[in-house]
């Protein structure tokens, strides 16, 4: 009898779906040994979003998790999550990048590479996935499952075969936005199971309701795998709970052979890492939203458009923008919402419906996109829209990175020159995220002091910080609210000047700035390009709406701004 093989979540997905992926390696620790007696398919504890909220807010190395994690976890594959061509970023980078990532990732106790690419373009993939198999790892090629005109159960099927043509060992069907329902996901799993020789994987979250009906139908049709979560850090936005399925299946020829005794003991522990991070728990990612049902919107992303409509004071607009994120989506081909394209349509759809006019502020990621640097849309882009974006410029059409020059050598070179690698990993995350790393590297990301603060934040979080309160101790709210570093930028927003005075270049979003392009003094031209302001981890130019000459500066280039806030002044 075929036994039906689980894959826990509880270190990667789950958390990064209910509480913005903030789960800490000290609360991962002491349960992972407890983990490895379970007998799981694997544990996924990698990957994802966690390298990037590891560096960004929790001033941890996620190369040291990932060590330690391996260390306990003895007989149980490691898995994590990769982005093919992005691996942990949101861009295309180049192949020793890429081949230097897996063979750390591998060296440091990944066992399982799930592979996927936002567009499902396999010449994305096909490095990662190269490299991984070259390491002697379990490659688990990935569909990104998705709904549209263009995404046909043959589409699907033809992207397997190209997977199992590069030698990967299993298939999953990625539903990260919760929303397959029971009879597509019989279908395409008895279907991969006809036209391939791959064990089949089934990744869903519970944001639909419907989740535990599909993965019911997809042991009917003959699926291997399916992605749970420990029930305290289940449904809502996460995967079914691990216990609750493990028992339903209890009995039948699908049958997981697992624990219940042994699971409930996983569970317990759970529950007080619930309670000790309940204030980062999102309300809205914890429900069924059978919105998903029309929209489409992955469950990470729903917690993130939250958080992001909060920070530019627009909550109100989340509805016009769960409207506008399909038409988005149609203009673009209908690229499966997964990062990075998920944040590609979302902070498109955000700007749409904040600025009033459509297209008329685009990020670089999107001119990006329409010029072909992510990959083949699964269908042609709307021209009129491409116009607007990217005005004649042709797109390209070959595999993007092979227009990527290598970069390891340079990154090492940049890593020495600023003193900041102590490891070769060191110089990845350098080259990750080449903004933010430097300071998390030398160690400057936060004092002393303030990490103390933060943890006794989250270690007191029922004890000393009302639930109201705490609420709002999530991302960057996180830094604004407690620390003595968010005091300091509550001043300085105070002393920028705000309001509508002549020749000012309002910010009209809530962000960082990333680039000054000019200095005080220039002359200017309407359409130039003033600033590059990273908002929602997307770069967008902020160009002059008039010629003139840049009369005052208000902002350096690292500075937090608030929408209304002025940048400066043209005369
Ligand atoms: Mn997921």
């Amino acid at each position: 009898m075929k036994v039906t093989k689980i894959t826990e979540t509880a270190l990667r997905d789950a958390h990064q779906s209910i509480m913005a992926t903030r789960m800490r390696t000290r609360d991962m620790l002491p349960i992972v040994e407890e983990l490895d007696k379970i007998g799981y398919f694997s544990v996924e504890a990698w990957g994802g979003a966690t390298f990037d909220t590891s560096i960004r807010y929790l001033n941890e190395d996620p190369w040291q998790r990932l060590r330690l994690i391996k260390e306990h976890l003895k007989d149980t594959p490691l898995q994590m999550l990769i982005r093919g061509q992005n691996l942990v970023g949101y861009k295309h980078y180049p192949d020793d990048i890429v081949e230097k990532f897996v063979e750390k990732s591998y060296e440091n106790g990944v066992d399982i590479f799930r592979v996927f690419d936002a567009l499902n373009d396999v010449r994305n993939m096909k490095q990662t996935i190269k490299t991984a198999k070259a390491q002697g790892a379990h490659v688990q090629g990935t569909i990104s499952y998705t709904i549209s005109p263009v995404h046909t159960l043959e589409n699907f099927v033809e992207l397997s075969k190209d997977l199992e043509a590069l030698e990967c060992d299993s298939i999953v069907i990625k539903d990260m936005a919760g929303l397959i329902y029971p009879i597509d996901i019989y279908k395409l799993v008895k279907l991969l199971k006809e036209e391939t020789d791959l064990l089949i994987g089934v990744h869903s979250h519970s944001t639909s309701g419907m989740t535990p009906i599909s993965y019911y139908t997809a042991c009917e049709a003959g699926a291997d795998i399916l992605d749970t979560a420990i029930s305290p850090l289940a449904w809502g936005a996460s995967q079914p709970p691990t216990e609750s399925i493990v028992a339903a299946l209890k009995g039948t020829q699908y049958d997981t052979k697992l624990n219940l005794k042994l699971l409930n003991n996983i569970k317990k522990y759970f529950e007080g890492i619930r309670e000790k991070y309940a204030g980062l728990i999102d309300p809205i990612a914890e429900k069924i939203d059978t919105d998903v049902l029309i929209y489409q919107i992955p469950g990470g992303m729903l917690s993130n458009l939250v958080s992001q409509l909060k920070e530019q004071n627009a909550l109100d607009r989340y509805h016009d923008v769960l409207e506008e994120m399909p038409r988005v989506r149609k203009d673009l081909g209908y690229p499966p919402l997964v990062t990075p394209t998920s944040q590609i349509v979302g902070i498109q759809a955000v700007m749409n419906v904040l600025n009033g006019e459509r297209y008329k502020i685009v990020s670089n990621e999107i001119k990006n996109y329409v010029k072909g640097f992510y990959g083949r849309p699964p269908d042609s882009i709307n021209p009129k829209i491409a116009k607007m974006i990217i005005g004649n410029e042709k797109p390209i059409t070959s595999r993007p990175a092979d227009l990527l020059k290598p970069e390891y050598e340079f990154y090492k070179a940049k890593g020495n020159e600023l003193g900041v690698i102590n490891k070769e990993e060191d110089i990845l995350t350098l080259a990750m995220y080449p903004a933010i790393a430097p300071k998390f590297l030398a160690g400057e990301l936060e004092e002393e002091e303030l990490i103390s603060i933060k943890q006794a934040v989250i270690d007191n979080v029922n004890i000393e910080i009302p639930t109201e309160y705490t609420v709002e101790v999530d991302g960057d709210l996180f830094d604004v609210k407690i620390l003595p570093t968010g005091y300091l930028n509550i001043e300085e927003q105070k002393n920028s000047p705000k309001g509508d005075a002549e020749g000012g270049v309002l910010s009209i979003m809530q962000g960082m700035i990333l680039k000054l392009k000019v200095n005080i003094g220039d002359k200017i031209k309407k359409g130039d390009i003033l600033a590059v302001v990273e908002a929602m981890k997307m770069e967008n130019d902020i160009e002059s709406e008039f010629d003139g000459v840049i009369e005052n500066i208000f902002v350096e280039e690292g500075d937090s701004i608030s929408a209304g806030d002025i940048l400066m002044v043209i005369k």
